[in-house]
């Protein structure tokens, strides 16, 4: 037998997949961590937890699969993106892993989107500005935290720290680097402007390397716990976003992947880097030649979460007692309601928002409200409010990368055919749902597995995944829908100048 492993070092857990040459699973393993929040806005990991559960779950698989030292033919990565490690002249780390959902840089994002420096960076590195991007974290350590960015030699990322403890050297791939916001995405180099802003030179970066980059040579203890020999070759991988996409079979021109679970994101392979003029979309790499255009959206299925527990709680007891999931019913109740939700409006800006509308400060609502519209529509309207939404990040993308032809969907929400057919419905394109398993150690396996020469294109990845469910666009909806998408985008820049005094209201006042 032949194997390849797919790991995916993820923002909760660290998961591995062990696949034949087929990509059939064969074993898989998950060790979750602990996240950091000490003080408002911190969202940090420890490296060290991070570096033993991809031991742990490696080790795993490996003995699951009872797979023996001549089978293993390649390990791979995925990783979440935007994570920040300052390591010292010992290469000891000086900080935990700040993660992407780290907040405490946003007042450096927002000076750089104030003083159109930001505009200038993104052109040239297709990372949004935004207090997730490592270009942000820095700028916020240097100027916060002088005596630690004093003492760095390196600024790394998860990924980086994980291939430094397994072989001894910094390497960081094209995609990982691709979201730093510090990469020059056309010139395949670290940026100098993003470099002079910070002060640092490129020998305080890792070295960058191909996604498809392979290294051999483990540390032999690892090797002995692992029980792997020094020539299996570990490929660099690249970010968990974009092998999503390869691993959901949505690589080729125009087949859009969407994502709905608790965020959301819309993502498009093309050929080349491209940005949006207004810097509302990222564009980070999957190999040299396959970029990924997208936007991800905040508000997915945590909307739809909160419309279960604070307005159908008694819905939520009726379920528990009879053992079904809530979401069941709420979408049993949200059919009874016409496409439209007679003309009930949701914008659903719980959690501020990042793509399409890049506004911390926006704020949800309900528009349109008469004494007719009951429970029910505000249901449907929320779910219906999460797909326009994402619908408009989708006309951004159109605008960059040409029209889509296609979807391929994944996330909570799949559990659900009304919010699937209300994709298809309001996107006006088939909707194809892949069947799913751990799609970033997937993608990894297979870029894995194209890097090593098991198969001659990411495209073998097709007969590796299967599908569940496919929607079709119903006219009537579209049209429906097609009337209101005007007021619902007309309505959103009707609100947008208010959401700052309506967040700051409630920062004042809301305990
Ligand atoms: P995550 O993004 O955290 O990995 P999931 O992809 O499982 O999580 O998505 C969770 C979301 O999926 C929930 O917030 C909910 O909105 C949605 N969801 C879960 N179950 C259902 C269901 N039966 N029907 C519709 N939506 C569901």
């Amino acid at each position: 037998m032949e194997y390849m492993i797919g790991v995916d070092i993820g923002t909760t857990s660290t998961k591995s997949v062990l696949y034949d040459m087929k990509g059939k699973v064969i074993a898989h393993a998950n060790s979750g961590y602990q996240l950091y929040q000490d003080v408002p806005d911190m969202a940090e990991e420890d490296p060290e937890d991070i570096f033993d559960a991809v031991i742990e779950v490696l080790g795993q698989i490996i003995r699951k699969g009872k797979v023996k030292k001549d089978e293993l033919k390649g390990v791979s990565f995925s990783s979440a993106m935007h994570s920040l490690i300052l390591m010292d002249q010992d290469d000891q780390p000086l900080t935990r892993a700040i993660t992407w959902a780290d907040n405490r840089a946003a007042k450096y994002s927002e000076e750089l989107k104030a003083n159109g420096i930001g505009a200038e960076i993104y052109a040239k590195t297709g990372t949004p500005i935004h207090p997730m991007a490592p270009l942000s974290k820095i700028l916020w350590i240097k100027n916060e935290k002088p005596d630690l960015f004093k003492k760095t030699k390196k600024f790394i990322d998860l990924k980086t720290y994980v291939f430094f403890r397994l072989f001894g050297t910094y390497k960081m791939e094209y995609s990982i680097a691709s979201a730093t916001g510090i990469f020059n995405i056309f010139k395949l180099k670290w940026e100098p402007q993003a470099l002079d802003l910070l002060g640092i030179t490129t020998d305080q970066l890792p070295e960058l390397v191909e996604p498809t980059d392979t290294i051999t040579g483990i540390d032999s203890n690892y090797g002995k716990v692992l029980g792997i020999t020094k020539d299996v070759p570990f490929v660099f991988g690249a970010s968990d976003g974009v092998l999503s996409n390869l691993g959901v079979n949505a690589i080729d021109p125009g087949v859009v992947a969407v994502t709905i679970g608790t965020s959301g994101a819309v993502r498009v392979v093309v050929d080349k880097p491209v940005v949006d003029p207004n810097g509302r979309l990222f564009c980070y790499a999957l190999t040299k030649d396959k970029w990924v255009v997208g936007g991800p959206v905040n508000n997915g299925g945590i909307v739809f979460r909160w419309v279960k527990d604070q307005l159908f709680a008694p819905e939520k007891i009726t379920a528990e007692q009879m053992q079904v999931s809530t979401y069941d019913i709420l979408t049993q109740i949200a059919e009874k309601i016409p496409a439209g939700s007679d003309g009930l409006l949701f914008h659903p800006y719980l959690g501020g928002e990042r793509a399409p509308i890049w506004d911390a400060y926006a704020r949800g609502s309900f528009f349109g409200l008469t004494r007719k519209h009951t429970r029910a529509h505000m249901v449907r309207a929320a779910l219906e409010g999460i797909v326009y939404n994402l619908y408009i990040v989708m006309l951004t993308i159109e605008g960059v990368a040409g029209k889509p032809k296609s979807i391929q969907a994944t996330g909570g929400f799949a559990r659900s055919a009304l919010w699937r057919q209300m994709l298809a419905d309001i996107f006006e394109q088939d909707v194809t749902i892949p069947e799913s398993f751990e799609s970033s150690c997937l993608g990894a396996a297979v870029l894995g597995m194209y890097a090593l020469g098991y198969i001659d294109d990411l495209s073998a990845v097709k007969d590796m995944v299967g599908v569940t469910d496919v929607h079709k666009p119903n006219e009537e909806n579209f049209q429906v829908y097609r009337e209101l998408l005007p007021i619902w985008i007309r309505l959103s820049r009707v609100l947008e100048p208010e959401y700052k005094s309506i967040a700051e209201f409630q920062k004042k006042h809301v305990k």
